[in-house]
């Protein structure tokens, strides 16, 4: 039966099914009539993002290995693929992580943490900057830290230990000019079907990775000043991030949270749990600009357009449309995709609690 079920899901997924892909005036630009903060964001599939003021980075997950769904990780097993890792990171341009901020312990955020860290903490790369610090859960931390031992046994190069701090909810964490606050949140709920295709994806290995294990959202603000903008007599403030990676939240997680642009993972969100998703994340925290991550199908390589998985099976054409209509309703409230590789220089935002010029003076 299984055998059966494999092979038909197989073709379904080899038959050129439709797929939702951005279109190019959905993807955001930096747009130069507005007042740019200097925040800049790189997108990398999946909820890889880097996140710089010019001065410290913090990379979000960092999972690059994407093997094809067919019989790749048969072949491979689930082991991180290091020289496209290392493409990659080459492709991002990055020149030092100040912070790994990992989400969970599934493979899809975490199999890569441990190479990205081989790459980034050689004396050589290091030089007078401190190593990255790593933050997770405690499963992420005990994934990361074997492989980093194992990787480090097996490398001769002159590796630098990473440092480990575990996330604990709601704990603010300070990077260079930045302010992490960890809040957990729960991860988005997959049925038989969807755990079934994960696992004839993965020739049946993800399962090391299948625990119940917490998963945290970010909240990530900056430390920099204001702006003063003479025009409209507003003080502009830079903004606020918010990053859920996992598509699912629980009424009250984000109480009292404010953030102008969020970052809102959709994968295998169902398109009947969009409303009271968007309700409970950009509703409740009043997002300006919402850019939609973790939409696309990660077994396939970044080398090729991004396409999300079939929306026969994964509706994420009908997930994303509700969105738009969604958007339409809140007035003042945008979204837009991230284009791969490639710096995004986030906008300021007004600020009705900052500053004015009258009393400034
Ligand atoms: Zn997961």
């Amino acid at each position: 039966m299984i055998k059966i079920l494999s092979i038909v899901l197989l073709i379904l997924i080899n038959s050129g099914c439709a797929v939702f892909s951005p279109d190019k005036g959905d993807y955001l630009q930096t747009d130069v009539t507005r007042t740019n903060s200097d925040i800049s964001v790189q997108f990398m599939g999946v909820s890889n993002l880097s996140i710089t003021d010019g001065d410290s980075t913090i990379l979000l997950d960092g999972f690059f290995t994407r093997r094809s769904a067919l019989f790749s990780y048969c072949k491979h097993g689930m082991n991180s693929d290091e020289s496209a890792v290392g493409h990659y990171i080459e492709k991002t341009q990055i020149p030092h992580i100040d912070a790994l901020l990992t989400s969970h312990a599934h493979f899809d955020h975490i199999l890569d943490s441990s190479t990205v860290l081989k790459i980034f903490n050689t004396q050589d790369r290091l030089k007078h900057r401190v190593p990255t610090t790593v933050y997770g859960s405690e499963e992420s931390i005990s994934f990361i830290r074997n492989q980093w031992e194992e990787n480090a046994i097996k490398s001769d190069t002159n590796l630098v230990t990473p440092l480990f701090e575990k996330l604990k909810n709601g704990n603010r964490y300070t990077v260079g000019n930045f302010q992490i606050q960890a809040l957990e949140t729960p991860h988005v709920r997959k049925n038989g079907a969807k755990m079934f295709g994960e696992n004839l994806f993965t020739c049946f290995r993800g399962g090391n990775f299948k625990k119940e294990t917490p998963n945290f959202s970010f909240l990530i603000s900056t430390k920099s000043q204001n702006k003063f903008n003479n025009d409209t007599n507003q003080s502009l403030r830079q903004p606020k991030i918010l990053v859920i990676p996992s598509a699912n939240i629980r009424k009250g997680d984000l109480e009292g949270v404010n953030a102008d642009v969020v970052f809102l993972g959709i994968g295998l969100l169902k398109p009947e749990d969009v409303q009271d998703y968007w309700d409970n994340t950009v509703k409740v925290v009043n997002a300006k600009l919402v850019i939609p991550i973790h939409w696309d199908n990660f077994y396939k390589p970044l080398t090729k357009r991004l396409t999300s998985g079939p929306n026969l099976l994964l509706h994420t054409d009908r997930v994303v449309a509700k969105l738009y209509k969604l958007a339409e309703r809140k007035l003042g409230t945008d979204i837009a995709f991230m284009p791969i590789f490639e710096y995004v220089t986030l906008p300021r935002y007004e600020d009705q609690y900052g500053i004015t010029k009258s009393t400034h003076q």
